[in-house]
Order: C-alpha cells, then structure tokens, then sequence
C-alpha cells in the first residue's frame, strides 16, 4: 500500500479505485465477486483508504485495520453514490482496468470535472517486480504444473483413443490437485490443431502418430485473504516415432527456448529476447511460422506485464517474472510450442519449470 501511494504521487492520482480483477486481491487479499453488486476499494491519496462492499459479502473479508476500514452497503443504498461521496472533489481518478463500465460511467456522471485514467499506469509497474514471498509461489505453482507435464511425457496419463477435451478435463483435475484452486486452461490440441496456438480441445480423438501440444495453468490455492499466483506451461509429446522433418523443427525450436531464456538477463530489453528466439528460428527457415510475442509477465494474472514483443524496448530488472513460449504453427500440419516461467534475478536468468523440455515420445 505504501509503494502504491507513492507511485499515485508520481503519477498525480488522487484517488485509485479497484472493483473486480488482480489489482485487488494483489493489494489486500480481497477478490471482488463480478456481481452487478459493487464492490469497490477506495484508495485517496491523503485519507485512509475504505472498501465498499454488499453487507453480506463482510464475512469473506480478512480485515486489516491498518490497510482499510470496511464501508458495507445494504441493499437499498446506492454503492456508486457512496463511491463518489469518498471521492469527492480528486480531479484525477485511477480507475482498475477490469472494472465494469456501468460502474465507471455511473462515477463518471456523479464526479463529471474529474480526469481518468487506467488504475493499471500505477499498479503495472509495481505488479511487474515480485519479492521473494512472490517468488516462492510462482514456483510452487510452476512445480506443481511440472509434474502434470512429467506425467504426460512419461506416458502415466494415455493420449491415443481419447478425446482432446477428454484429456484436457484430466489435466485440470491434476492441475487441482497439484495446489491450484482453480485452472486457467488447458489446452490440448493434437495433429493439425497444434497449427492453433490457442486451440480449445475439441471432441477430435487424438491417434497415433501425431503431436499433442498441451498448454496448462492455474492459480495457486492460498490461505484466505492472500491472493493466488499463477502458473503457465508448454509441453509436446508425440504419439509415436515422430518423422525427421518434424524432430529436426523442434530441435530448432528447443534451441531457441533455451537460448531466449539465457538471454532473459535484468537490463536486457525485452524486445531483445524476443529477437533471440526469433532469429534462431529464421535460421532453421521457422520464423514465418513464430507467429506471436515470445512471452508475457505472470503473477496474479495469467498475463500481465511485462510483454516480451518486438517494440517493447523496456529493459527487464530482477524480480520481473514472465513466459519464454516460441513456437512455430504450420496450417494444417502441426505445431509446436515450449514454455517456461522465467524469473530475472540479479545472478542472471533462473527458469522455475524444470521438467524436461525434449520431445517425449509416448506409445499410447
Ligand atoms: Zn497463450
Ligand atoms: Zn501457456
Ligand atoms: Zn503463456
């Protein structure tokens, strides 16, 4: 709360307000229900900060008197009224980016000489930098979905004969029950359907013979009112011998993985990286094929800052945590994709997904 203050000084925001999304358990350990009921935490920059919210959701609140005092509304009150009585006269108002727009276009009727901007200009940067609390459970979460993925490469969980969707509903089971409270996705896409980074497992039944490309990851089951952290995987696994021409893509694209992630250095600028992937891709004639940014930053939100792309010229300091995720995506054939959760540290590079990163070849 301290850093926050500041930074809303730096940026001349008087008032920061947070209703639903990241912003909010990150800060207090709260996450707002996406209700038409408002809640809304309300941070002025010079007076105690007030967390507005339905009377009966007080329960599930963990209080911290030295954080926020608790405003709870009854159902006949109106918490946008409330809202803007707390504002009062700010002239620049940071509102959080998920945050309903019936709720931002009701505050802007009620406080109409106020300026607003996106609350994420103020906690982004903040989010971005973990410490080492962070840290720990962004490896937690990593490690639990590390042994998801030695489960598939091993062979423990059959591919051949059963639906994507089918093997994707046994994925977020373990996802679960390897600490997470809830799964973020499960990507299962075999054949052809690896062509789609973002393919939904569908009813096609996985064969023999053919690339399974599984993307995974949840958020972190964690004591009430402490915010979950999330974890994001890739690995592929072939259902048979795989042919030459498709061993030898893929050993390009682990070479450049892994050469990305040593290049993931603090003051490294992350379109940099992206770079390093990208090149070691063209050498093997599979950069038109990379056809998405090398990765993302990861915390309490799946994706958030900082995005490793081409254009993004700010350097990576420690404590920044993000996926190395290249791949290449032939329509209609296959594709394939490698992703790690890396932390920049001051030693340099430190990948917190540790399971193999070969093509595993399974035989059932
Ligand atoms: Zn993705
Ligand atoms: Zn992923
Ligand atoms: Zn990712």
């Amino acid at each position: 709360m301290a850093r926050v203050r500041t930074a809303m000084a730096a940026a001349d925001v008087d008032v920061l307000l947070l209703s639903v999304g990241p912003d909010l358990p990150w800060l207090i350990g709260y996450e707002a229900m996406p209700l038409e009921r408002l809640t809304m935490l309300v941070v002025p920059a010079d007076a105690e900060a007030s967390l507005v919210i339905p009377a009966f959701e007080v329960p599930r609140v963990v209080v911290r008197d030295e954080l926020f005092t608790v405003r709870a509304w009854g159902e006949t009150e109106d918490p946008v009224d409330i809202v803007a009585q707390l504002v009062g006269s700010a002239s620049r108002a940071a509102i959080g980016d998920h945050t309903w727009s019936r709720f931002l276009v009701g505050l802007q009727r009620r406080l109409s000489s106020a300026a607003w901007v996106a609350a994420g200009e103020v906690t982004s940067p903040l989010r971005a930098v973990k410490d080492e609390a962070e840290i720990a459970r962004l490896q937690a979460a990593a490690s639990g979905v590390d042994r998801v993925a030695a489960a598939l490469q091993s062979g423990e969980i059959p591919l051949v004969g059963r639906t994507e969707a089918d093997v994707s509903a046994e994925l977020s089971q373990r996802i679960l029950a390897e600490g997470h409270a809830k799964v973020n996705f499960a990507i299962v896409a075999s054949g052809a359907n690896a062509a789609s980074p973002h393919h939904h497992a569908s009813d096609k039944v996985i064969g023999p013979g053919e690339v399974v490309l599984c993307d995974f990851g949840g958020t972190t089951a964690e004591p009430e009112g402490e915010p979950g952290y999330c974890s994001d995987i890739t690995r592929c696994v072939y259902t048979g011998e795989p042919p030459a021409e498709f061993v030898e893509a893929y050993a390009a694209l682990q070479d450049a993985q892994a050469r990305s992630v040593a290049a993931a250095e603090a003051g490294t600028p992350a379109e940099a990286v992206d770079r390093v992937a990208r090149d070691r891709l063209a050498e093997a004639g599979l950069a038109t094929w990379f056809i998405h940014r090398l990765g993302h930053g990861i915390g309490v939100e799946a994706h958030e800052d900082p995005y490793l792309v081409d254009g993004n010229a700010e350097p990576l300091v420690a404590g920044n945590a993000f996926s190395i995720e290249p791949g290449f995506y032939v329509p209609d054939t296959w594709g394939a994709r490698i992703e790690d959760i890396v932390i920049a540290t001051a030693q340099g590079p430190v990948a917190l997904n540790e399971v193999d990163h070969d093509l595993a070849v399974v035989d059932r």
